[in-house]
Parts: structure tokens; C-alpha cells; sequence
């Protein structure tokens, strides 16, 4: 669903699927709006759980797994479905307690590809900023306890989606403006990699010429724009996939706790050899938002944490291969990706 003020059919779009007596709606919200409007906007009814997440650090396997124990101890009876209303993160933790109430063990047992036996329960996606396309792809980013990887599965995919240009209002500029660019960042890798296909190309053309209409352009409809950016920049990767920039913005979440959003804007500024117009663009972008990033990042660590910082982002080969080919490992040495997070 798409529109302003399209959050207020919420409650029409889940009557349909209260199935279960005795059974409820679980509410995932992003602690940011505690004691906000929004908060009352909810359209919660008898026995339904409102479920504060906090997101100060990106999802880790032993809170999802915590989320799930608690929605066990509050009822033997299974929720009916589960709403995320929040940024990526929080729609990542809608998504893993949808899997992980139908599915046993740690959410970390199932971090990979295509290891969840059980569909999930019913979900839906209400995001409330733009850009990382988590409300469409198949996959729920955590952080576990040997690896920072996703729960992908046809099963991950949200059933609904609600899409409400008007939650936007209200993001601070620097975090608009770094979750914007993520779904920048994944046209740019889509479109200029290996892997490309009309598939792909359809849709991160048109997120991407929307994204340029949002950040170098003034339009009163900019966070409608941004909203449909977001889910087809999704879209796109979900053919295609990611490259360079998110491969090195993942070893500095891995070993700096960096923000998905923020480390790829860290990562994409030293990457003008692999993405020269792309990352000239990027630069006019931050220039227009009067963005300044973070620098000197990696300047006390020592070679430990580098040599970790490496290989997590080495780790991720199919990022690689669709960026620089199948040969890639001549081209992104170990050297040439430690002086590259050297620079940052
Ligand atoms: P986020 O969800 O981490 O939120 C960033 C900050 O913005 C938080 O402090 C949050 O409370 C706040 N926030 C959210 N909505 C707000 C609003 N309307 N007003 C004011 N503040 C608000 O940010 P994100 O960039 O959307 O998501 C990043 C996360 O998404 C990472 O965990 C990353 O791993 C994940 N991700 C997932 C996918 C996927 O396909 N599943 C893709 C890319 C990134
Ligand atoms: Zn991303």
C-alpha cells in the first residue's frame, strides 16, 4: 500500500487476517516514538502486545532471541501477526521474530541462506525512513555471535507492506540523509556491476533517477519519492547485488559498531577508483545537505582489529565478484583493502 495518510488503513489491512481465538497483533515500534503520536495511532485492540525495540545498536541474534522469549512468556497462544514500524532495524526485527516464533533454536542458527524449514508468521512492514529497502528483500541483517549476516529466505519477505510518505517528517537531516544514500550506494553498485540484468536495471534506474530528483533537486513530494527510491533500489538487489562500499561498510559495523546507513557513506567517499561518477555525485549530495562525515576512524586501532576489519569485508565474495568480476581477488588484495580503511 502507498499514499499519505495510508498508516490509518492499518487496522483495516490486519482485521482480516485475526484468525486465532484468543490470539493477538504484536506491535514492533521503534522506541523513537515512545510518547509520541504515533504511538497512539496504533491500531492495537484486545489482548495485542505493544513491543518497544531499541535500535542504538543494530539488531543482534541474542535480542531477537530475547523478543521472542518475551512474546512466549506473555502468551502460550501464538500472535496472529507481527507489525515493525521503524527504520530498517526495527523491520529487520519484525522480520526474524516473525521466522523465529514458527522455527526452533537461536535466530543465529538460521543466519545464511535458505536454512529456515517453517514459513513465518504474518507480517507487515510500516516503514518510517527510507532508503535501506528492508521493507522488500529477503533478508534480516543481525549480528550474531561469529558473524554479522542475514536471515535471507523466501519466508523473510513481509506479507504486506504500508508505505506512508508522511512518517517521514520529523527524521533528522544526517540520518535522512545517510539511510537515503543507502539506497543510493545500491542502485550505483547494482547498476554498474557484473551481476546486472534488465531485471535489476529496471528498477535501479528509476530509484535511482528518483534519488537524484530528492538530493539534488528541491520537490515538495520528496519523501514520497524517497519511500518508492527505497523499494526499488530493494528491488534492484534482490536481482542483482550490492558491491564494494557495502562489503566495506560491513567490516566497519563488524568491528566498529558503525550504522549500516553512516559506514556506507564512510566507505563509498574513498571509493572514487572503483565508482568514480558515482561517488562525484555522492559528493554534491553531501555538499547541497551540508552532510560532514565522521574521519580518522581507524587511525588508533591496532592491526588485530584491522586485520578482522579485512576479512569481514573479503568474506563477502559474491560483493566482490559482482564488483570487480570473477578475478576479483587480483584486483582487492588484502593490502589494497587495508589501505583503504587506513584512509578512513
Ligand atoms: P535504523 O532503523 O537503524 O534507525 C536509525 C535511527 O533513526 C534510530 O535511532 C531510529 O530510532 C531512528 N528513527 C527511525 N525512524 C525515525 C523517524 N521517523 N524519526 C526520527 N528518528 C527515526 O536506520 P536505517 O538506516 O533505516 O536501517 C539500518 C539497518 O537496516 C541496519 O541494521 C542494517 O543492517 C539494516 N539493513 C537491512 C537491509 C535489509 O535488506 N534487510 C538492507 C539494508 C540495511
Ligand atoms: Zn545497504
Amino acid at each position: 500500500m502507498f499514499g499519505r495518510g495510508s498508516f490509518n488503513q492499518l487496522g483495516d489491512v490486519i482485521a482480516s487476517k485475526r484468525l486465532t481465538p484468543d490470539s493477538y497483533f504484536v506491535f514492533v515500534l521503534d522506541d523513537v516514538f515512545t510518547g509520541k503520536p504515533l504511538e497512539k495511532r496504533l491500531p492495537m485492540q484486545g489482548r495485542d502486545l505493544l513491543l518497544p525495540v531499541n535500535v542504538d545498536d543494530e539488531p543482534k541474534t541474542s535480542y531477537i532471541d530475547k523478543l521472542v522469549a518475551q512474546i512466549r512468556a506473555y502468551s502460550p497462544v501464538k500472535p496472529d501477526g507481527i507489525v515493525g514500524i521503524g527504520g530498517g532495524s526495527t523491520l529487520d526485527i519484525a522480520k526474524a521474530i516473525s521466522l523465529m516464533l514458527n522455527n526452533p533454536g537461536s535466530s543465529a542458527d538460521y543466519q545464511g541462506w535458505d536454512l529456515i524449514k517453517n514459513p513465518s508468521v504474518y507480517h507487515v512492514a510500516v516503514p518510517t525512513l527510507a532508503g535501506t529497502g528492508a521493507e522488500i528483500s529477503r533478508t534480516a541483517i543481525l549480528t550474531g555471535p561469529v558473524k554479522k549476516l542475514g536471515i535471507n529466505s523466501d519466508y523473510t519477505l513481509f506479507h504486506q507492506i504500508v508505505l506512508d510518505p508522511e512518517l517521514l517528517a520529523g527524521v533528522p537531516t544526517d540520518q535522512w540523509f545517510y539511510t537515503g544514500m543507502d539506497c543510493y550506494i545500491h542502485d550505483i553498485e547494482s547498476l554498474q556491476g557484473t551481476f546486472i540484468n534488465e531485471f535489476s536495471k529496471a528498477y535501479g534506474e528509476k530509484s535511482l533517477e528518483l534519488c537524484r530528483q530528492v538530493f539534488l533537486e528541491d520537490h515538495p513530494d520528496k519523501d514520497d519519492k524517497l519511500m518508492m527510491a527505497s523499494y526499488f533500489g530493494g528491488m534492484s538487489i534482490a536481482y542483482s547485488q550490492v558491491g564494494a562500499c557495502h562489503a566495506l561498510s560491513y567490516g566497519l559495523s563488524y568491528v566498529l559498531g558503525i550504522h549500516h546507513g553512516i559506514g556506507c557513506c564512510i566507505a563509498f567517499d574513498y571509493l572514487e577508483e572503483i565508482y568514480p561518477a558515482g561517488v562525484e555525485e555522492f559528493r554534491r549530495m553531501m555538499e547541497k545537505h551540508k552532510i560532514s562525515l565522521p574521519r580518522q576512524l581507524t587511525v588508533g586501532l591496532d592491526d588485530k582489529a584491522l586485520d578482522l576489519m579485512v576479512t569481514t569485508a573479503l568474506n563477502l565474495v559474491p560483493l566482490w565478484e559482482n564488483c570487480l568480476g570473477p578475478d576479483w581477488q587480483k584486483k582487492m588484495t588484502r593490502e589494497r583493502c587495508l589501505a583503504l580503511y587506513k584512509r578512513m
